[in-house]
């Protein structure tokens, strides 16, 4: 216990939290399927970030995390991998339709890269991905939500747009992340992302990831998470 209190003193890193999984040093302590570490491998990551090494066995053993850490600290790997896991431990998948996996960034952009990279590591599982952001044809996106996927990766407008229309459900929908959320919130999607929560069983798992923790994220994250563990890496705002 000292020494990991001491290795993430040395890194800047921050963990409250009851019961607190202890960090992983190489992705093969996650315990990881051999076909994740093939496509891990791929990506020519050597060893897991420091956000990764305190937030995957967190994320893996099913709790609630709150991961605050800047830009290109590889947050999206943090919740991406677990999720992969996440999917392939449920049992009876096709017996309902809808994504397992939620996720919902702040613009097309980001939604797109982490469209991307979620799809790297779901394609050896034939887990399927959609991306539902604006700028897309809404008839395109209806017609590839309605021939099903695991995992959603959207821009909260969009994604309501679509849930209204009926071109999908949260019945299974176990997972879900909030990336970037402070942005989120700066884009006035707060009563877009509540809505979304309010659909989605209170079972599942939450996952909030910020770069800063305003008074207005907090409060969501209060709301929203059950029992979380937070992680800070470096010094934040
Ligand atoms: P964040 O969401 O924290 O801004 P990203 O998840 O977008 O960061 O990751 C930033 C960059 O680092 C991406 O290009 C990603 O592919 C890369 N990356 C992520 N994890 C690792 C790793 N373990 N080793 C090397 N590169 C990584
Ligand atoms: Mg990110």
């Amino acid at each position: 216990e000292q020494e990991v209190a001491e290795y993430r003193k040395s890194l800047g890193i921050r963990v409250s939290g009851f019961d607190v999984p202890r960090p992983i040093k190489t992705f093969e302590d996650c315990g990881f399927p051999v076909e994740l570490l093939k496509a891990i491998a791929k990506q020519a990551y050597e060893k897991p970030t420091a956000i990764q090494c305190q937030a995957l066995p967190i994320v893996l053993s099913g709790r609630d995390i709150i991961g605050i850490a800047k830009t290109g600290s590889g947050k999206t790997a943090s919740f991406v991998l677990p999720m992969i896991v996440h999917i392939m431990d449920q049992p009876e998948l096709a017996k309902e339709e809808g994504p397992i996996g939620v996720i919902c960034a702040p613009t097309r952009e980001l939604a797109h890269q982490i469209y991307l990279e979620a799809k790297k590591f779901a394609k050896a599982y034939g887990i399927r991905v959609s991306a539902v952001y604006g700028g897309m044809s809404k008839l395109d996106q209806f017609k590839e939500l309605k021939a099903g996927c695991e995992i959603v990766v959207a821009t909260p407008g969009r994604l309501i747009d679509m849930i209204k229309m009926k071109a999908l459900n949260m019945l299974r929908a176990t997972y879900l992340v909030l990336d970037e959320a402070d942005r989120m919130f700066d884009l006035g999607f707060e009563p877009q992302i509540r809505s979304i929560v309010g659909q989605i069983r209170p079972d599942r798992q939450t996952l909030l990831f910020s770069a800063t923790m305003p008074r207005k994220v907090e409060k969501l994250a209060r709301e929203i998470l059950s029992d979380p563990v937070r992680v800070t890496v470096g010094e934040v705002g």
